[in-house]
């Protein structure tokens, strides 16, 4: 049988990085397996439904690299895969559990439920659940006779379909991750599948839709575990048990600090992006800034997140998308949550800066040094020089204005009071000096620039300890960069002499 496996997301918002790495094993399960890898958007919740967050998931999935075989954008041989486009296909689901006793009708209004659960409470039970204890009280095709449910949906009363979780079974489960689990069914409420719009749940949609697509393996996150018994239980009253796909519920992707879940909150709190990309709220406006946005590779992003719950055994942490493909088994993904660590995220991105070849670099770095000069646009000639000099200082891609800008335009100088405690008339004049003699320097390379530096020196009774922290302000602004003989190549012969006159000109 061909593994087929879904992302199924619902369009609400900003895509959790757990949600990319629920993508990425999706993906790669399927090309370790020559499977397809489908997106699935699940948006019957139309009270949920944001503008814009479809589009964004697709997205966020192509600037991952983890495009997938079939999707509303792609169409394939299940197509529609938009779930408010197959509304017609749930209702007569929906009846046919009804029809084999497994489902009902239910006619209750929100004062009716809200009735039973002060009715039901009790210490023990807070939160009364519309179940087998209850529903024997309730308006629904189980208490009334039959001649009244028709009366009810002829005359247009709105109702909802449930399940009927039967009392006192053991749903079992085997998950690959997980191996065994059971569960009580009489702690399982009666979920609605269909709701009086006749759209269906959730709960409902994503059985149906897996057995219609010939999903093979459910992946997804740990949160969905207390809903899988509804799951299964569909899956046995439709009737489909044979095609259930085995399932795979990963672990959470945990705070820093281990407690909890990693929530967008905590982003904001802790100042590190929780989404993929960037995501503005279409009602707020506000912005929650993503890993693209704030300088990651993908590349290094999905590596990443390929770390977070699994390990290839071995000590090696970095691993191209092909080699994931070949490495990555689901019997090594961890049971328990794994702590999200920005300091680790951010060293993977270093990393991958390290190993991304310079052309490729300039062209990544060149909107953030264009962003950051008044021109608005840095040469690519000049990028290309700088990149290869700057490169082990950068851990995100703004890091290529930080640490280059001087290269581009005069610097502002941040560290004034450190050349200001230490002047004396020896360096001023050995300045003053030693920029005549550059303006005659026939060849304008570091080595002659350093040459004449050296020969300079001696005759004002100074050492390279007292100038080149003062030379190197005078060129970057502060007290960072690469070495200043080569920056002072790179910048030229009339700039570099500009920038040591006009500390000069200081005293
Ligand atoms: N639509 C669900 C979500 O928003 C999908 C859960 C599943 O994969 O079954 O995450």
């Amino acid at each position: 049988m061909k593994v087929r496996v879904r992302f199924a997301p619902s369009p609400t918002g900003g895509l959790h990085l757990g949600g990319v790495r629920t993508v990425l094993f999706n993906y790669l399960f399927a090309r370790a397996n020559g499977g397809d890898f489908v997106l699935r958007i699940e948006d019957t919740d139309q009270n949920r439904f944001v503008a814009g967050a479809e589009q964004y998931i697709m997205d966020c999935l192509k600037w991952c690299g983890l495009e997938p075989d079939e999707s509303p954008e792609k169409g394939g041989p299940y197509a529609p895969y938009r779930q408010s486009e197959r509304k017609h296909l749930y209702a007569d689901y929906a009846e046919k559990l009804i029809n084999d006793g497994h489902a009902y009708y239910a006619f209750d209004t929100t004062e009716d439920l809200e009735k039973m659960r002060k009715e039901y409470r009790r210490d023990d039970n807070t939160n009364p659940q519309y179940d087998h204890n209850t529903r024997g009280f309730m308006l629904n095709s189980l208490t009334l006779p039959p001649e009244k449910v028709a009366e009810l949906i002829a005359c247009g009363t709105p109702y909802v379909i449930r399940i009927k979780v039967p009392a006192n079974e053991t749903v079992n489960l085997t998950d690959m991750i997980r191996g065994e689990i059971s569960f009580d069914s009489s702690l399982v409420d009666d979920k609605v599948l269909l709701k009086a719009d006749r759209m269906p749940t959730y709960h409902l949609a994503v059985v149906v839709d897996d057995y219609l697509m010939k999903i093979t393996h459910a992946f997804r996150g740990e949160e969905w575990l207390p809903s899988a018994p509804v799951h299964i239980l569909l899956w046995e009253y439709l009737g489909w048990q044979e095609c259930m796909p085995q399932w795979v519920h990963l672990p959470l992707i945990l705070k820093p600090d281990g407690n909890g879940k990693l929530s967008k909150r905590d982003g904001d709190r802790l100042g590190f992006p929780v989404f993929a990309m960037n995501w503005t709220d279409p009602k707020t406006n506000e912005v929650t800034k993503g890993f693209r946005e704030m300088g990651f590779l993908p590349e290094a992003f999905v590596n990443m997140l390929a770390m977070l719950g699994w390990n290839s055994g071995t000590e090696q942490e970095i691993f191209s998308l092909d080699e994931l493909v070949h490495k990555f088994s689901i019997e090594r993904v961890h049971k328990g949550g794994a702590k999200f660590d920005f300091e680790k995220a951010k060293w993977f991105n270093h990393q991958y800066i390290q190993h991304t070849d310079n052309t490729t670099l300039a062209k990544l770095a060149k909107p953030y040094i264009d962003a950051g000069l008044s021109t608005g646009n840095s040469q690519l000639e000049l990028l290309n020089t700088v990149i290869p000099l700057i490169k082990d200082r950068c851990t995100l891609l703004p890091d290529f204005w930080t640490q280059g800008h001087f290269f581009f335009t005069t610097p502002e100088i941040k560290e004034e009071g450190a050349i200001k405690e230490k002047w004396n008339e020896q360096k001023q004049q050995f300045f003053a000096s030693w920029a005549n003699i550059l303006s005659g320097l026939a060849n304008w390379n570091q080595s002659d620039i350093e040459a004449s530096f050296n020969e300079e020196l001696p005759k004002y009774g100074l050492k390279k300890g007292d100038v080149l922290l003062p030379f190197r302000i005078m060129l970057v602004g502060g007290k960072y960069g690469p070495g200043v003989f080569i920056i002072s190549e790179v910048i030229g012969k009339e700039e570099t002499i500009k920038r040591i006159r006009s500390v000069i000109n200081w005293f």
